[in-house]
């Protein structure tokens, strides 16, 4: 069998580094053809010295510099910003292109990969979110496969291999709650960044994490996977279950449920986009309960489902709104959140501002446009009303820290 050549984008990010934690457990599959990073060039350079890829891109060409410097001649040839992005999506031979890019940064890249017919196991939710009914159109096109890795989608995913997609009746996500998912609306307000950043099951970065304390993560999940498989917001629910074992179910049309379950390792999804259709043989769970997260030799497990409120969580009813409005809305609640979680972390506005700033942002510019251009404008309109709300925020008498 020949090696799957994978191409990285994001390599130092967290899924980035699992992704090549698989790769490297499975040498006799895959090989890196390519890995594009931002500013973390010292672990840039060591991922090139392990994995040996053609091209390697950094963010900027003073880190291209820097990370050059750190490599021998001939180890990879190096390039950065956003042609470097694109070089390391469409021009290192890869098979198969992991997007774990943070953001909009990779927009181009990824889609030019996809327009070339090369397969994308997708990690950017705010790619799907922001262009997804676009990716899509265009991998319908091209040929290429997107492959999803957010572990929600991929269980939705395996649950729906080889099931006609016209019977399908409904999809479930679970979602962990996050931190706060015992508190009130009230008590969440004036939560803290140290609060929001105790996430009880998945390790994530940041971004993530608030997501994931705002139910946020699971909105844009929400709409990720109305995008990927083509279900609109009304087929698709959301239940939380607090120790992620079941990542996601689909009900069909005969009353026949499927769900997938696994223990709560970003490598499984990951493993499974890079390995698909086939499996990975690495993990030989002779314990039943093992496998499903419980303690080695455990005699009992419980798994509980509880339905989300989207009034205690804003955000949540905010991304269904967005999927109603269609066109760019799920494009704008993504940079308007992005821009209201980097305020929330710098401690610039309070936990309650997350939500107030996205629905100030999306009532100032949801448009029923739908191409790439379109994005990108409201992307950017959304990001300036967004720092617009913070700024007023900050001027405001009625801060309370
Ligand atoms: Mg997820």
């Amino acid at each position: 069998m020949s090696r799957r050549r994978i191409a990285v984008l994001g390599s130092t990010g967290s899924i980035g580094r699992q992704t090549l934690d698989v790769i490297a457990r499975h040498p006799e599959r895959f090989a890196v053809s390519g890995l594009a990073a931002g500013r973390n060039v010292e672990l840039l350079a060591a991922q090139v010295t392990q994995f040996h890829p053609q091209v390697v891109s950094a963010g900027s060409e003073a880190a291209a510099q820097e990370l050059a410097a750190r490599l021998e001649p001939g180890d990879a040839r190096v390039v950065h910003g956003t042609e470097g992005l694109h070089a390391v999506a469409c021009a290192s031979n890869a098979d198969l292109v992991v997007a774990a890019t943070d953001g909009a940064v990779a927009f181009e890249a990824v889609f030019a990969a996809v327009a070339a017919g090369i397969d994308v196991a997708l990690a950017n939710k705010e790619l799907i979110v922001a262009a997804g009914d676009l990716l899509a159109a265009e991998a319908a096109r091209s040929g290429a496969r997107l492959l999803p890795v957010d572990s929600e989608h991929s269980a939705i995913f395996q649950c729906l291999q080889g099931a006609p997609p016209e019977r399908v009746a409904a999809i479930v996500l679970t979602a962990s709650g996050g931190p706060f998912w015992e508190r009130s609306r009230a008590e969440m307000e004036d939560a803290t960044v140290a609060d929001a950043l105790a996430h009880p099951t998945w390790r994530m970065g940041v971004k993530n994490t608030i997501d994931s304390a705002t139910l946020m993560n699971k909105g844009l999940e929400v709409i990720e996977a109305s995008r990927l498989f083509g279900i609109p917001g009304e087929r698709i629910h959301v239940l939380v279950h607090r120790t992620s074992i079941a990542h996601g179910f689909v009900i069909f049309t005969d009353g026949n449920v499927l769900a997938q379950l696994a223990p709560p390792d970003m490598r499984l999804p990951i493993g499974y986009a890079l390995a698909y259709p086939d499996r990975l043989a690495d993990r030989p769970h002779d314990d039943p309960l093992a496998a499903l997260g419980g303690e080695r030799g455990s005699t009992a497990t419980s798994l509980t489902f509880e339905r989300a409120d989207p009034e205690r969580f804003p955000c949540l009813r905010l991304a269904y709104r967005a999927l109603e409005l269609g066109g760019t809305a799920p494009a704008i609640v993504s940079a308007a959140n992005e821009i209201a979680v980097q305020a929330f972390v710098a401690g610039e506005v309070r936990f309650g501002d997350i939500p107030a700033c996205i629905e100030t942002v999306l009532e100032g510019v949801a448009t029923s446009e739908s191409s790439l251009d379109a994005v990108r404008r409201a992307d950017r309109t959304a990001r300036e009303l967004a720092r617009d709300f913070v700024r007023q925020r900050l001027a405001g008498p009625t801060r309370s820290t």
